[in-house]
């Protein structure tokens, strides 16, 4: 514990409004009593205007509410309690002027204080500007979601969607269809025609897989010149000439190329999810074993695993 006779009450002032994050004195009922330090405006709002107002009177009544319940819990733990939340300027009335434009992401530190303060239980919450790593944190994790060559999902987001949509089925039974596709004699293209050329040819199928299908669908590269497209609420009966219209966009794409003489030609194998499933990887399976058939057959073609009714 600092002994606090060492230092005049100016100089207390002072090291208050020194603080570099802003900390707020609120009360139960989410009045501001006090605020304390936050002054460079590259990180904060003027919040002086706060004091003697309450959450309800600067901020949209849900997140007024959010706020009192926040003081609600670190009251009621007796300890510290650590939150975060995105403000933005607009967000609190009252507070303008110079600071940043964006929406800020805030780490607030909440803890009660031993003492009351106008009459109220109140606790000392110390808002922290988090932004950039939080920024740093969506880029991470898109990118750890992303096959670099074409910005489609990668296996690691892939699998993560199956599972969320197996989920799904097994509880309500909308059905689920999965195509597996690979390029046909992908090996002699990048042979005959180079490894670049190989690297434009999956891009512009990814590209092709983006423009044809709806925004709920996931398609997603596996690896090497594999993709899977996860189609939620859609039966493979229904899914079928959804798969063969891209089959025959995606050979065009790869004609219209004019990089890989004839153009190149895909297969796949599709199916859906069914009720004896007992994961993603049966529906996978059946899709890859279609795939198998598809390329078996004579390839440029899409095969179909019909579910047993
Ligand atoms: P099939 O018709 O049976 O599919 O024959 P295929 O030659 O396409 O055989 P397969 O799908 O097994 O070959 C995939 C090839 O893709 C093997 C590998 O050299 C190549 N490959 C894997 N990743 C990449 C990549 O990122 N870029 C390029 N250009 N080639 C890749
Ligand atoms: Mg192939």
């Amino acid at each position: 514990m600092a002994d606090l006779s060492l230092f005049s009450n100016e100089q207390i002032a002072a090291l208050l409004a020194a603080l570099p994050d802003p900390a707020f004195i609120l009360t139960r009922s989410g009045r501001y009593a006090a605020i304390f330090g936050g002054t460079d405006s590259r990180y904060y709002h003027d919040g002086s205007s706060l004091v003697g107002k309450s959450v309800h009177d600067v901020l949209h009544p849900e997140k007024a509410a959010w706020f009192q319940a926040q003081i609600a819990i670190a009251l009621a733990s007796r300890g510290l309690h650590v939150v975060e939340y995105p403000l933005a300027a607009d967000d609190v009335k009252g507070v303008g002027g110079a600071g940043p434009m964006e929406t800020i992401w805030f780490e607030g530190r909440v803890q009660p204080l031993e003492y009351q303060v106008m009459d109220e239980d109140a606790v000392l919450w110390v808002a922290s500007n988090i932004t950039a790593s939080k920024k740093l944190e969506a880029l991470l994790r898109m990118q750890s979601e992303t096959d670099a060559l074409t910005g489609l999902a990668n296996r690691r987001k892939l699998i993560c969607s199956l599972t969320e949509h197996f989920e799904l089925f097994a509880r309500y039974k909308t059905p689920v269809s999965v195509l597996i596709f690979d390029i046909d004699h992908f090996k002699s293209i990048n042979d005959q025609y180079g490894h670049l050329a190989g690297d434009k040819a999956i891009s512009v199928t990814a590209e092709v897989c983006r423009r044809e299908l709806r925004a709920a669908d996931t398609p997603a590269r596996l690896g090497g010149d594999e993709f899977v497209v996860l189609m939620p609420h859609t039966g493979s009966e229904q899914a079928l000439p959804i798969s063969e219209r891209l089959r025959q966009h995606i050979a065009d794409a790869l004609q219209a190329l004019g990089t890989l003489g004839d153009g190149a030609t895909i297969s796949g194998g599709l199916s859906e999810m069914v009720s004896g499933d007992l994961s993603y990887e049966d529906v996978l399976k059946r899709a890859d074993d279609a795939l198998y058939r598809a390329k078996r057959d004579g390839r440029n073609r899409i095969i179909r695993h019909e579910p047993v009714s």
